[in-house]
């Protein structure tokens, strides 16, 4: 074993010693971020594209966010949800004004995409009706709540029973949609794009099937943004390329500049069916991590991080697709949140190849390949890596291509 390996099993020993598991063995131990880039502990640099998940939308050790942080923690570290405070303000009315919401909603704060989601479960068990409509493969969280939500068999069966009253239809089926959905209907839940199902975009016209059935039966529109809010997918949120406007919309991920901070926003009546004393967190809406949150919509708004968004994303597309390599069946996706759709179970391999070529991408199915970088990425970087994924590619694919 070389000194690497060696140095490598006892940082993955000491892991699994420590730390329960989530998505498995950690390849790697981080030690610092800075824009698009991380490194390890043992000093390699690292191009993320997998943007810890969705939610370095500004890279890493962001100055905007850094000095949000330090400056908010000497000044209000914590309040308890008896009272509130500036930034918690600033951020409910800002988020509700980019939602174009304002002075027709409101926000619940909390820490995580989870959290956010059990509070719109909540709302839409405060309607009085038994049931929700979820889409197949859809992923809303591992939390109870969020799980029941979760269309994913093998999340949620070994966690049974789970709360009750959610049925799953097809993803991008209107006709399933407005089939499942009646009169006992709280509220029907979706991503506007399935992000840990693969990056998968419904047809045109779903969301707004959805709306209108949502309206036709009086039941709630919830719509999942956690993975595809606050610039993602190139808008400030998903919905708005649809031109609806859903009625609970749950955030997270890219909200906090990676700090832990959640939202629920209620729309119209949904933002008045949780009353006073029904739902609350300890930490959510915790003002440093409103402060940051504050921080990453300014400077997504100030350095045109959207149009940047939209315009780089579209170019990975392009640039992949001129590869005509063959382990490519197909590349998707919206603004910075794309994937690369394999031929055969090789995206573990690719990622692993890729990493040792300096470069953090996520296998998000056997044979899809997920990324989601900071919204910051630059041209130059985005086309270097497109001609290293040749490469990487054709290891993964036995050499072809
Ligand atoms: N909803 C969606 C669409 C997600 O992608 C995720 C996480 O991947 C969640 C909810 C859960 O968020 P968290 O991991 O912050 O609880």
């Amino acid at each position: 074993m070389s000194s690497e390996e060696q140095s490598n099993a006892a940082a993955a020993r000491r892991w699994r010693e420590a730390i329960m598991p989530t998505y498995g063995t950690p390849g790697l131990e981080l030690a610092s971020g800075s824009g698009c880039t991380v490194t390890d502990a043992e000093g390699n640099t690292y191009l993320d594209l997998l943007g810890g998940i969705a939610v370095a939308a500004l890279g890493h050790a962001h100055p905007a966010v850094a000095s949000a942080v330090s400056e908010q923690i000497t000044k209000l570290g914590h309040v308890s949800n008896f009272y509130s405070h500036e930034p918690e303000l600033r951020l409910a009315e800002r988020l509700l004004q980019l939602a174009g919401v304002d002075g027709n909603g409101r926000v619940f704060f909390c820490n995580s995409g989870s959290e956010a989601n059990e509070a719109a479960l909540k709302i839409a068990r405060r309607t009085g009706r038994p049931n929700v409509v979820a889409a197949d493969r859809g992923f809303h969280g591992r939390t109870m709540g969020a799980l029941a939500l979760t269309g994913q068999p093998e999340k949620q069966t070994p966690f049974e029973p789970l709360p009750t009253g959610v049925s799953h239809v097809p993803f991008g089926d209107a006709a399933a949609l407005d089939e499942a959905v009646d009169e006992d209907t709280a509220a029907i839940v979706l991503e506007p794009v399935q992000g840990e199902a693969g990056v998968i975009i419904p047809p045109e016209g779903y969301l707004q099937s959805a709306r209108e059935i949502a309206d036709r039966n009086g039941a709630l529109l919830i719509l999942d943004e956690v993975q595809t809010g606050i610039g993602r997918t190139g808008y400030w949120f998903a919905f708005q390329r649809c031109g609806i406007v859903p009625d609970v919309i749950t955030l997270a991920k890219g909200l906090g500049g990676g700090l832990p901070l959640g939202a629920c926003i209620g729309v119209g009546r949904a933002a008045f069916l949780l009353e006073a004393g029904q739902h609350a967190t300890t930490f959510g809406g915790n003002p440093v991590c409103c402060a940051a949150a504050l921080a990453v919509l300014h400077t997504i708004e100030s350095e045109g991080l959207l149009e940047h968004a939209c315009r780089v994303g579209k170019e990975i597309i392009a640039a992949i697709e001129r590869l005509e390599h063959p382990a490519v069946k197909e590349v998707r996706g919206l603004g910075m949140l794309l994937a690369v759709e394999l031929d055969g179970d090789i995206a573990a391999a690719a990622a692993e190849s890729a990493r040792e070529r300096g470069y953090l991408i996520n296998p998000v199915r056997p044979d899809t390949l997920r990324l989601a970088p900071p919204l910051i990425l630059d041209e130059q970087r985005a086309n270097e890596f497109v001609r290293d994924l040749a490469e990487v590619l054709s290891e993964a694919h036995g050499g072809e291509g």
